[in-house]
Formats: structure tokens, C-alpha cells, sequence
């Protein structure tokens, strides 16, 4: 695809992540060039720090924020690779493709780790979970994915906080795709630490992503490290000085900066939850209408993503092809649920007109043959 095209499609991403940018945060991308040296960069690396805590009304006293280049995966290893002592043991919760991915980062890292393991898209059982935390009292930490975006279902964190915390034991959140639009009680839920990234519910773009921490648990950071340019505690202490250890992605702190004020100046993730969750529902109220259902019960799911079976007949690729040249990208099934589901996500910049457009473009490629009307989606 050559520049032209790109710049005239406007498709609007509906997938979890890079999502649809404002255009102020577009904006912001052209901002000076500047050092991670120099004074300025400080002032953005703070800002954007304290904005974070900010989302949820955190105390900088008691929480931390570490920021490092790279995608969610990167925060989601520096958080298990630096918190995670060597002779300490890790269990964790599978219901996706992202909790699976915790257990194949333990591995890599050749933590000690043990596995609860769900189908994907299943409930996570609390009695199971106590069940394992009683038979293996070994067990230091528990990891386990917020938002299972591989179905859109949304674990329920609180009651996994309670039993940790009846243990003693420290629980780390894999936030990536609920931070900044869900709701996260830190303190009610005993959470320790929290892997976010910058472009998906935040509406930044993709190359920052953080951790969110109790100080204690940085301070008492794996020692030796696993891994260097991993080591939260690195950034950590540089970070608090008004530091950074290595260069960062300077022009993504300028977007996440932008977005972070836009999501402060629009509410905050209440509000945010709200639009998503309209925007979600409106989506499923025409797939409905469509006789497509959804693969999770809407009241599991997040308000950022669902994910539908495929209509009978239809392929991922010709939903996918047909939604595209209409302007939306739509996101395919993971896996073994490829050739079952599809997923759409309404995060990101996208205003009413854009999802009235998309409920038309749904409408004509998922009519049942028969019941077709001929409904022309004007591309923007
Ligand atoms: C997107 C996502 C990640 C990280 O994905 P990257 O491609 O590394 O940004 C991790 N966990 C969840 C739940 C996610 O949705």
C-alpha cells in the first residue's frame, strides 16, 4: 500500500489495539524534538506518570508508576521477570490467549510456576482457585488477566483478591486491556502490581507501556535481576530521580500525554466505561437484530470488546474484506477460535456518526440471504 491510500482510508480500527487516535493526540505527534536528557523530557516522563496514578486516584505515596518502551507483553514480562524473587512461586489463573501467555513468560524466565487452567472464554471457579492455593502453600503470587481479551470476557478480580490476601499473597494483574475503562479498586481488590499499555483503552499510540506498583514490592524487586532491560527496579529508581535508564519512545510519551488529558478532561474511566459500554451495546443490538450472537453473555464481558460467533456460512475472511473496503477493521478469533468467532472493539476515538456508519456496514454484510435490503454505507 503506497502512502496515497493510507492516508485516504480512514478506516477506523475496531480491533483491541492500536486503536482509532483524536486528533489532538495525532497532533501532539508533531511536537519538538526533544532529548530524554534534557529538562523538558523530565517534566513530560513526570507529567505522564502522575497523570497515570491520577486514572485511578492513586496515591504516590503507596504507588508507583514505571513506564518502558515496548508493547503490553513487555510490561506484562518486566512486572512477572522483576517482582518474582528467585526462590518464590507463581500461580496462574489461563482463561485466554493472555493468561496462557503469563505462564509461557514464568517459563522463559524459568520462574516457578504452576498453572489453574481454563477454556477459553470459561468462568474462572473460585474453588478451584482455593483449592489450588491450599494444596500448593508454596505458592507467593498469583498472576492473572483482567480483561481475557481473546473472548472479551471480564474476570471478576475481587474475589481472587480476596482469597490472595487471606493467603498472604501478592497479585499481579495483567491490566493491558481494561485500564483507563474499567474499573480497578487497587486497594479493595489487594492488587500489587499491574501491566498497562499505552494504545489501547488509554488512546495513546503503541510503544509505552508500564507498570503499575505498590513501592514496596519495586523496592524489593527480584535480586540479581533475570533480565536488564527488563528490570523494573532499574527504571524505577532512575524514574523517581527524573531519570530514564535507556532511551524512550519520547513522541509516544507526547501522545500518551495528550490522551491521558483527554481522558481526564472527558471524565475519566467512569465516563469512559459508559461511552465504550453504549458503544458496545449498540453494536450488539444490530448484531442481534442480524441473528448473530455473542460467544460470552454480554453481562461477562467487557465494555471494550465482544467477541460473536460467525454467521453460518460466513468467514472470518469475507466479514473481515467485506467490513474493511466499508471502512472498519474488525479483529479475527484467536487459535482454535478462528474459524469461530470475530471481535470487535469500540475503543479508541470513534464518535457517534463513525458507529452509526458501522451498525449500517454490519447491517448489510450480515443480512440474512433473503432478508437483505440494499443499504449503501457512505465511506467518510
Ligand atoms: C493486547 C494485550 C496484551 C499485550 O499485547 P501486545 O501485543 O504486547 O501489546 C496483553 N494482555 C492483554 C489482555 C491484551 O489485551
Amino acid at each position: 500500500m503506497n502512502e496515497r491510500q493510507i492516508s485516504d482510508s480512514h478506516l477506523i480500527l475496531l480491533n483491541p489495539g492500536p486503536v482509532t487516535l483524536s486528533d489532538r493526540v495525532r497532533q501532539s505527534l508533531l511536537s519538538p524534538d526533544l532529548c530524554h536528557r534534557e529538562p523538558e523530557f523530565a517534566v513530560l516522563q513526570q507529567s505522564v506518570r502522575q497523570q497515570l496514578l491520577a486514572v485511578y486516584e492513586l496515591s504516590a505515596e503507596e504507588w508507583a508508576v514505571v513506564m518502558l518502551g515496548g508493547s503490553g507483553t513487555t510490561a506484562v514480562e518486566a512486572m512477572l521477570s522483576s517482582l518474582i524473587a528467585h526462590d518464590e512461586r507463581l500461580l496462574v489463573i489461563e482463561n485466554g490467549v493472555y493468561g496462557e501467555r503469563l505462564t509461557q513468560i514464568a517459563q522463559a524466565h524459568r520462574i516457578s510456576s504452576t498453572s489453574l487452567h481454563f477454556a477459553w472464554g470459561e468462568e474462572i471457579a473460585l474453588q478451584s482457585l482455593a483449592a489450588a492455593l491450599d494444596s500448593d502453600r508454596s505458592v507467593k503470587h498469583v498472576a492473572v488477566v483482567h480483561h481475557e481479551t481473546t473472548t472479551g470476557r471480564l474476570n471478576s478480580i475481587e474475589p481472587i483478591g480476596t482469597l490472595c490476601r487471606a493467603r498472604n499473597l501478592s497479585l499481579l494483574v495483567d491490566a493491558v486491556s481494561s485500564f483507563g475503562a474499567e474499573e480497578i479498586d487497587f486497594e479493595r481488590w489487594g492488587v500489587t502490581a499491574c501491566a498497562v499499555s499505552a494504545n489501547k483503552c488509554l488512546h495513546g499510540i503503541p510503544g509505552v507501556a508500564f507498570v503499575v506498583a505498590k513501592r514496596p514490592a519495586l523496592k524489593s524487586a527480584c535480586e540479581p535481576a533475570r533480565t536488564l532491560s527488563l528490570d523494573l527496579r532499574i527504571y524505577f529508581e532512575k524514574q523517581e530521580r527524573a531519570d530514564t535508564p535507556f532511551t524512550p519512545p519520547v513522541q509516544c510519551l507526547y501522545a500518551l500525554d495528550a490522551a491521558l488529558l483527554e481522558l481526564a478532561g472527558s471524565g475519566g474511566w467512569r465516563a469512559r466505561r459508559e461511552r465504550y459500554m453504549m458503544l458496545a451495546e449498540q453494536v450488539r443490538q444490530c448484531l442481534a437484530r442480524l441473528e448473530v450472537q455473542p460467544a460470552i453473555p454480554p453481562d461477562e464481558s467487557s465494555c471494550v470488546l465482544r467477541s460473536y460467533r460467525l454467521p453460518l456460512g460466513m468467514t472470518y475472511a469475507s466479514l473481515h474484506d467485506q467490513l474493511k473496503a466499508l471502512g472498519f477493521v474488525i479483529y479475527a478469533g484467536q487459535g482454535q477460535l478462528q474459524a469461530q468467532i470475530f471481535r470487535i472493539s469500540t475503543m479508541g476515538a470513534i464518535d457517534d456518526a463513525a458507529v452509526a456508519r458501522l451498525v449500517a456496514a454490519l447491517t448489510q454484510c450480515c443480512a440474512q440471504p433473503g432478508k437483505t435490503r440494499t443499504i449503501s454505507v457512505q465511506r467518510k
